[in-house]
């Protein structure tokens, strides 16, 4: 049986209210955001259309060509994807602005920013007031003398997700191996990690198992820990599809995300006018309490004869443990873990089980915990108990929220694995070497978080970063701080600056001026979370000053080092590039032929592990019980997650979500608590812990009592940065807690005058 077709015609019973445009309910401004960005691109608009038009978006990982895209007819455009346009039109900033970084300092990231594209390399000494231009070679002879001199132990690079293609990432690492370093890491470490590292234990795959067409028209779909209408607002239109075809629909998560209940769709008539009612049914767990939700749901799935017996025997090992597992489990353990009923636990089972096929997908409020990796595998569990592996409409989906960071580990930008995901090893290395004409080391290199623990210890002298803000996106900024100014050479390698490149040179700073990946001559490509690797051309248009593709000027500085490798590492084009991608990474062939805009291939094709067979040595998926976390909080204080407003990546796009209107400063609490406590909304309070302090206005909102969410990443200086997952070693952005302090506010060294409690 095939998936259910999308019924014709209107359906008032999905409607949200039969108000026309939602007039008068809470809900964002789709439609404002098009003017907005007409308004925000005006100098340069024929060049922004050109974008939209032929590009392959640069904001999440959903995959267009233009604004199309493979899964539904129709035209795909969202606001992300129109705020991060004036990034590539804007025209350069005035580089006299670098001569004083003092005076810069005062401005947030989204100011600086606004100032304009990086035009020229620039360099700053230790001791020197700011910045000042230099030439392509002497920012590069400077690096590469520094280079030369540094042990490859003692380097470290980082890619950021902002709309990098594989083409750089491919290029970087190899760059980096030829120098001898296996210290580079991208944005995917602090996202995803742990779905790679379970994914690849379990079924031998390190990506979704199936396509969006899965969602259409499937029985169910889960979002465990994920907000895909902020971070993949297409992902809402599959979604009302999805509901039209009969598709049920569940949230499990922390808070009820008000996006996720309703949404209009603002490219189509129905859902634009009278909204779309999303989510049949919420299991509001505690934050980290998935693992023991999921448990308490196989629990009952294993009491209830609910599991697909067939599929485990013929496709899975390792059951008889979890089985045990899960009857030795105790509802009083589970529901205290998961902080719901083990009748909320049962509903969840009931669903599954009316459910033929279903698809399972989950984001950073799984992945962000000290058991990251255990979370993903319960998810896995849960997915392999009944069956839903490679088959239509069935699947499980690690969704990606940046364009580049699928393809950033693929293609071998990672401290954990060489191209193709193939873990590093000396014996792994010994077949890279044969390909490549020289030695490439063995071991795993630091990853980012490890990386500024190296810096904070004197122990790293060169970092480069390819976009990104560590300052901004690692736990504890005062500490980030502190590493980013002891390392000797900085180098920033970005289209705007960031408040990291501001921080004090420990020796010297050097930015060079990157171009956006619509500017990249021969265009280039990514991979989306379905593993679409789509082809994105030069779009014609104005050039900003000297900003050169980050590929070339990656591999030309590792040539100047190894000289005697030149000819190895040398590419004439991006075309070249691809040929070698095509080569290295098997599962990538078929990315040499890609050249004009439409061109994709999605490897693996719509479903892995086709038919149940895993490529693991046996063909068999795995199971693993995984134990309940039991995260402790302090008598009185509250668990606190951090979450994402109006932001991509860490760029925050706008003062107030307008999804649900919190101001950056709030400090989300359940209405139970609020009154508990006595809080109004909108009162100041402080959020502390021993890592430090947080000012917040109260936002009442529908999160579970005992809990807190804070945006990041102002809540990073309530993170304990030593928290994170064991394998993956993603920080635990997710895992934390925090006092409420009323004001006043005490004097440091104080206590303070009224600790309000979490209960
Ligand atoms: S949903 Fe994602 S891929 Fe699609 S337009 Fe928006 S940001 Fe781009």
């Amino acid at each position: 049986m095939g998936l259910k077709p999308v019924k014709k015609g209107w359906n008032p019973e999905l409607w949200v209210s039969r108000r026309p445009l939602g007039i008068g309910l809470h809900k964002p401004n789709n439609f404002a955001e098009v003017f907005r960005a007409i308004g925000e691109n005006a100098d340069n608009l024929a060049y922004a259309w050109r974008i939209l038009q032929d590009g392959v978006c640069d904001g999440c990982a959903l995959g267009t060509y233009g604004m199309r895209d493979w899964t539904i007819a129709g035209v795909h455009l969202c606001n992300v994807r129109l705020r991060l346009l004036r990034l590539n039109t804007m025209g350069p900033l005035d580089v006299g602005v670098l001569e004083d970084v003092e005076a810069l300092r005062e401005k947030s990231s989204a100011e600086l920013r606004e100032l304009g594209r990086l035009p020229y390399p620039m360099h700053r000494k230790k001791g020197e007031k700011g910045f000042r231009r230099v030439s392509w070679a002497e920012a590069l002879d400077r690096i590469a003398l520094k280079l030369c001199k540094t042990d490859a132990h003692r380097m470290g690079f980082y890619l950021t997700s902002r709309g990098i293609p594989n083409e750089t990432y491919y290029a970087a690492q190899k760059a980096v191996r030829a120098l001898g370093s296996n210290n580079i890491d991208n944005a995917a470490r602090v996202c995803h990690s742990p779905s790679t590292v379970a994914l690849k234990e379990s079924l031998g795959v390190a990506a979704t198992t199936c396509s969006y067409r899965d969602l259409i028209g499937t029985d169910l779909v889960v979002f465990f820990g994920s907000n895909v209408a902020v971070n993949q607002p297409v992902m809402m239109k599959y979604l009302y599809y999805a509901r039209k075809a009969g598709t049920k629909v569940a949230v499990v998560n922390p808070y009820r995300e008000p996006a996720m209940e309703h949404y209009w769709v603002p490219s189509d008539p129905e859902s634009a006018l009278f909204g779309t009612k999303i989510t049949d049914r919420f299991f509001l767990v505690q934050p980290g309490g998935d693992i023991a939700f999921i448990t308490g749901t196989l629990k009952h799935l294993l009491e209830q004869g609910g599991l697909d017996e067939r599929f485990v025997e013929a496709h899975t090992t390792g059951f008889e443990a979890l089985a045990q597992a899960l009857r030795a489990a105790r509802w009083e353990e589970l529901e205290a873990g998961s902080g719901v009923s083990h009748q909320e636990m049962l509903a969840f089972a009931r669903m599954l089980m009316e459910a033929e096929r279903a698809v399972l997908v989950w984001s950073m409020g799984i992945t962000q915990h000290r058991t990251g990796e255990d979370a993903v595998q319960a998810i896995i569990n849960l997915g392999l108990a009944r069956g839903y592996l490679g088959r239509e409409g069935c699947g499980l989906m690690p969704i990606r929220g940046h364009s580049g960071v699928q393809g950033g580990a693929e293609m071998g930008a990672y401290a954990s694995v060489f191209p193709g995901v193939v873990p590093i090893s000396p014996e792994n290395a010994r077949a890279l070497e044969a390909r490549w004409g020289f030695p490439v080391p063995g071991q795993p290199g630091l990853t980012a978080p490890e990386m500024l623990e190296a810096a904070s210890r004197g122990e790293l002298e060169v970092l480069w970063s390819v976009g990104g803000n560590f300052l901004e996106v690692l736990p504890d900024p005062e500490r980030v701080r502190q590493a980013l100014e002891a390392v000797e050479l900085r180098v920033h390698q970005d289209i705007v600056l960031s408040s990291q490149m501001l921080a004090e040179p420990g020796g010297e700073v050097i930015l060079l001026p990157a171009t956006t990946r619509y500017e990249v001559p021969g265009g280039v490509t990514e991979t989306s979370t379905e593993r679409r690797v789509i082809y994105s051309p030069e779009i014609p248009g104005p050039r900003v000053g000297q900003a050169r593709p980050e590929w070339e000027v990656l591999l030309e500085v590792a040539r100047k080092v190894k000289g005697d490798l030149a000819d190895r590492l040398h590419f004439p084009d991006t075309a070249a590039v691809r040929q070698e991608i095509a080569r290295v990474v098997p599962m990538y062939a078929g990315i040499e032929r890609l050249a004009k805009k439409g061109d994709a291939f999605q490897y693996g094709g719509p479903h892995l592990c086709a038919g149940g067979v895993c490529p693991t040595p046996d063909g068999k998926a795995r199971f693993r019980a995984v134990e309940i976390p039991r995260p402790q909080v302090p008598p009185g204080a509250f668990r606190l997650v951090t979450r994402r407003g109006k932001q991509f990546n860490s760029m925050v796009h706008a003062a107030k979500d307008p999804v649900n209107s919190a101001p950056r400063d709030a400090v989300l609490i359940s209405p139970e608590d609020a009154r508990r406590l006595g809080l109004q909304p909108g009162q100041r309070v402080w959020l502390s812990n021993p890592l430090g302090r947080l000012e917040c206005q109260v936002f009442p909102a529908p999160v579970r009592p005992g809990t807190l969410q804070v945006h990041w990443p102002e809540g990073n200086v309530l993170l304990d940065p030593s928290l994170r997952s064991e394998k993956a070693k993603i920080p635990a952005y997710k895992e934390a807690y925090a006092f409420i302090e009323l004001q006043p506010h005490p004097a440091p060294g104080q206590g303070p005058d009224v600790v309000a409690s979490g209960g």
